[in-house]
């Protein structure tokens, strides 16, 4: 969600800045712009669309080694020419970029408005820029102009900031992630580290409430209330540099036959097959510890929710315990209660999603611990989480999430075993699953050999006006999480519903030809499922049934696409692929963007 870049070097920057916004295009915005200081005159442009509609409206060049970028994600006032950054001060003496959102705007703007100031956006972000304008004409410097009004601000901010007639940049974060990267003679600013692997590996994540002043060749932080702060040099991992699309149509067609090599990275060293058990060693958790743990709680947004709320069901099933899948946004809002003694899972592909993150600090102001299931190395809620577990799928650039789900659910499945090894899971049982989740990579491999009739899926999905997805367990998860994928990427209305419970509601929905998604891996539950299969055929639907390969009750669905068997508690790591793909290919048939969906956000850091 919302992109920043700046840069301030030695070469031209608005090449770098476009460049450095194309690679910031995943995260999902609507409108996107850049400015350029060049000889104390500041040239903006800026435009609704894609970051190739700015490209095609650019002057052939524009000089400049200074300059700022965003990609904006509307949430104060409609997509716009006038609301897209960079935002600039009455007087042309600040212009910046922003992400987040200033809960006090309104007031500062009244205030503004007081002093004869007129924003001209609609926006929250333009009041930062007049203030700081404001600021300048009684501060001694720059920087202690930026905190002043920071100081002022309520809310969340990644911010840019150029100043006229200042060789610099001033960044500051709260609550939206910004991190500078050093090179040669040259710094540049991003909000997320994908952009900078491209000019340098060394980079500095910003924490809540830092301010730093950026020259070409060095830079310095400060916090809000102007004392200087230490940064910590972070090398950032390889992998984010292998994110190009290569031959692939799209990356979401690329990340989820990626999914076989992903799943194998976040295995790989973390089992421990001889004892049939897990070994997070990132976790820290000692087995007393796991011991005593009276439940688990787990927190996610969208896919995440689902990977957590499988791992919900197999810690219960391994480890005995309770365990609770809650909605990150839902779980900071309702003062749940914390045990300090229980553990606490946050899951999270960017490690940004803002609900998380301040369910996260809630937890940890109670006396909880919290354990970060993050797949961005050095993301916001790794490092808030201080411990956790990497899921190490690489870097995910689709909007709609495919190989970071299946890596949480191996993630969580590994940590359930850790768990249910230390209380009532048999060593026999620990190892043969273990064994199984070593296979499950290889089944991938073997299900994309031969995908089965996904074509003739999408043939039903296509046209429908809603669709239904059921399953039972672990395949209810499932099915929510194909039906929030078809939704996303199609915009086709989904709704995903236990099979026991589709015949309490849903099932008023069903007419002559309805298309239903039925999940029915080989488990204790598959019979039951296939009763719901029985009611929803009975009332005309036609059923997409995805079943284990040799099943007999491949000849019960319309179209029956088969998986290969696993073990029960792992059905979810194959179940999930057929419908990623059927996702896909109907999004691609109804002509949909399928890699940025309309109004969708990669990571969500707003609330
Ligand atoms: N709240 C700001 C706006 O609506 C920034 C949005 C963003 O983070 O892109 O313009």
């Amino acid at each position: 969600m919302c992109g920043i870049f700046g840069y301030l070097g030695h070469q031209q920057a608005l090449p770098i800045l476009v460049e450095g916004l194309r690679r910031l295009e995943y995260r999902g915005y609507d409108s996107t712009g850049v400015a350029v200081e060049h000889d104390g005159r500041i040239e903006t442009h800026k435009t609704v669309g894609k970051v190739a509609d700015l490209k095609a409206i650019l002057p052939p060049t524009v000089e400049g080694t200074l300059g700022i970028a965003h990609t904006r994600w509307a949430t104060h006032g409609g997509v716009t020419q006038v609301n897209t950054h960079p935002h600039a001060s009455e007087n042309d003496r600040v212009h910046l970029v922003h992400n987040g959102i200033i809960e006090n705007f309104q007031q500062l703007r009244k205030g503004l408005a007081a002093r004869g100031i007129a924003c001209i956006s609609e926006t929250d972000s333009e009041v930062i820029a007049q203030m700081i304008a404001l600021e300048l004409e009684k501060a001694a410097t720059p920087l202690e102009a930026v905190q002043s009004t920071l100081r002022r601000l309520r809310g969340t901010w990644g911010l840019c900031i150029l100043l006229k007639d200042h060789d610099m940049l001033i960044c500051a974060r709260n609550g939206s992630p910004l991190i500078i990267g050093q090179g040669d003679g040259e710094t540049f600013v991003s909000s997320d580290p994908h952009p900078l692997t491209a000019h340098t590996q060394r980079v500095v994540y910003l924490e809540d409430g830092d301010v730093a002043v950026i020259h070409r060749d060095s830079f310095s932080i400060t916090s809000m209330k102007g004392h200087s702060v230490e940064p910590s040099i972070t090398v950032l991992e390889d992998a984010w540099g292998e994110a190009e699309l290569g031959d692939a149509p799209h990356y979401m067609y690329k990340e989820i036959y990626e999914q076989p090599d992903a799943l194998r990275q976040c295995i790989s060293g973390r089992v421990d097959r001889d004892m049939g058990t897990g070994r997070l060693g990132g976790m820290g958790l000692d087995h007393s510890a796991l011991v005593q743990a009276p439940h688990v709680r787990l927190l996610g947004c969208g896919t995440a929710a689902y990977a957590a709320e499988i791992g919900q069901m197999l810690i219960e099933k391994m480890g005995r315990i309770p365990a609770v899948a809650h909605i990150s946004s839902e779980f900071r809002n309702n003062d749940t209660v914390i045990n300090p003694k229980a553990i606490y899972l946050a899951v999270s592909q960017s490690g940004e999603t803002a609900d998380t993150i301040s369910a996260v600090k809630e937890i940890k102001l109670k006396g909880g611990q919290v354990f970060g299931v993050v797949n961005v190395v050095g993301s916001t809620i790794a490092r808030l989480c201080g411990q956790g577990v990497y899921i190490h799928s690489g870097p995910e650039q689709s909007v709609a999430s495919t190989k970071a789900f299946t890596n949480m659910v191996a993630a969580l499945t590994i940590f359930a075993t850790q768990l249910g090894r230390t209380r009532h899971l048999s060593k026999d049982d620990g190892r043969e699953l273990i064994a199984q989740l070593q296979q499950a990579p290889h089944l991938m491999e073997t299900y994309f050999e031969d995908v089965g009739p996904i074509a003739e899926a999408v043939d039903l999905l296509c046209g429908a006006n809603s669709v239904l997805f059921l399953g039972r367990g672990l395949s209810a998860t499932v099915a929510k999480e194909g039906a929030l994928k078809l939704m996303e990427l199609a915009y086709i209305p989904c709704l995903a519903y236990p099979a026991g419970e589709m015949k309490h509601g849903p099932i008023a929905l069903l007419e002559e030809g309805s298309p239903v998604v039925v999940i029915a891996p080989n488990d204790h539950l598959k019979e039951k499922t296939m009763s719901a299969l029985h009611e929803v055929k009975a009332r005309g639907a036609k059923v997409i049934l995805i079943h284990e390969k040799g099943d007999a009750i491949a000849s019960e669905g319309d179209v029956s696409i088969a998986v290969p068997a696993i073990h029960p508690w792992l059905t979810p790591l194959l179940t999930v692929v057929p419908l990623q793909l059927m996702a896909y290919e109907t999004a691609l048939r109804l002509g949909r963007d399928v890699d940025r969906p309309r109004n969708l956000a990669k990571s969500v850091t707003v609330e």
